[in-house]
């Protein structure tokens, strides 16, 4: 196991990412090439983009924006609207686990920027059998919000005949490095299936091994099918990444945002120390982002420290102290997760436990969990069992919207 001597990274990771011979990862490297673009360059070529989809008649939209209200969505939204003077669609994909603060900011944010928007959800008895399943299937209960943020903003650009789709941030470019800033990286039906959905496509939710039968069927998933070649091809949608065209910072985007009236959790999460990510979801700060601990070894805490020391608003030091505080906790949403889907922790413990990648973690002497940290000495994670201790879970459940 190495670790990246700049950020945090560890070399096992759910992201792809390599060192150099300094051990500088390769996300550390993309960050470096940032301070080399001329972005006043850029601003120009997105403008040449956006006048290239304007429509001048009225007849249509100019783009689709997929957005979830958070900050990166308020920042893209707000650079469509304001900056380029364009007439989005939003869209939303919802995966039923949204957070009050999180709900509130999405409203808030139509509001502000005066932009139409379309909401969609599934049924929840199919989120509630893809939760289970793909927690199974892939140790990811949050595939269907991965399937449905990259899917379903695209069949309505096809629906609506609207061919520009204004993304974020190109996350794998951002944290690791896969792609060279001036790789002009657009979105792909590769991207789509290969890294956001772990390989799987919506027909492997069907009824296909044994001990996983939900009794999906097709018409249950028609969000989740992608559009084929020739649809895309007859409007020739195009997917870009905001964040090849900005220099993306999303502490300063997010400052700006809050001007507009954006909101940051009013309580602190259990696996991480940002307030100002993940509000759309629940579980995407919690159980989902523990199931990332539980396979390689780290989490969002480290996600969020990498970005932090990069940007320069942390040191390594205090990056590797919020890895310590952090990255291990099982977190309090477990329990309504648990509540949701009708399973028992012990079951989800030991369905977890078949995930953990062998290069990671080794059982010492008493049968716990053992992997090597960042600050040298390898330690022992036990597994607490959250139904058995007294949590504060009333104070959870108060941020929670009822579902
Ligand atoms: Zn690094």
């Amino acid at each position: 196991m190495q670790y990246c001597t700049r950020c945090v990274y560890p070399s096992i990771s759910a992201v792809p990412l390599g060192f150099d011979e300094n051990g500088v990862c390769t996300g550390c490297r993309a960050h470096d090439q940032k301070k080399t673009i001329d972005w006043a360059e850029r601003a120009e070529w997105i403008k040449e983009i956006a006048d290239e989809y304007r429509v001048t008649d009225g007849s249509n939209y100019d783009c689709i924006i997929p957005v979830s209200g958070g900050k990166d969505s308020w920042y893209q939204t707000w650079y469509a609207k304001e900056v380029l003077g364009l007439n989005p669609l939003l869209v939303t994909y919802n995966s039923n686990n949204y957070l009050q603060v999180g709900l509130r900011n999405l409203k808030r944010m139509r509001e502000v920027f005066g932009v139409d928007h379309h909401f969609f959800t599934p049924s929840p008895q199919t989120l509630i059998k893809l939760n289970r399943l793909c927690f199974k299937k892939m140790g990811d209960m949050n595939w269907h919000a991965h399937c449905g943020i990259f899917t379903y903003p695209v069949q309505v650009a096809v629906k609506y005949r609207i061919p520009l789709i204004i993304w974020g941030e190109h996350g794998y470019t951002d944290l690791g490095g896969m792609f060279s800033m001036n790789d002009l990286i657009e979105m792909t039906a590769k991207f789509r299936l290969e890294h956001a959905q772990r390989g799987y496509d919506w027909f492997d939710m069907l009824d296909r091994e044994e001990g996983e039968e939900e009794g999906l069927q097709a018409r249950d998933l028609l969000w989740a099918r992608y559009p084929s070649d020739d649809e895309l091809e007859e409007i020739e949608v195009r997917g870009i990444y905001l964040g090849n065209f900005v220099n993306w910072d999303g502490n300063e985007q997010t400052e700006l945002m809050k001007k507009f009236g954006f909101e940051e959790s009013p309580v602190p999460f259990d696996r991480t120390y940002r307030r100002v990510s993940n509000l759309d979801d629940m579980h995407e700060n919690g159980i989902h982002d523990y199931l990332k601990f539980v396979k390689f070894g780290y989490g969002r805490a480290s996600d969020h420290a990498c970005k932090d020391i990069r940007s320069g608003k942390m040191t390594r030091e205090e990056g590797v102290e919020m890895v310590r505080k952090y990255d291990h906790v099982k977190p309090r949403d477990l329990l309504r997760w648990l509540q949701y889907v009708g399973m028992s922790e012990a079951e989800f413990d030991a369905i977890a436990d078949t995930f953990r990648d062998s290069r990671v973690w080794q059982k010492n002497s008493s049968g716990e969990w053992t992997k090597e940290n960042i600050w040298g000495t390898p330690s022992a994670y036990p597994v607490p069992s959250l139904t058995e201790s007294n949590i504060e879970w009333s104070e959870f459940q108060k941020q929670a919207v009822p579902q």
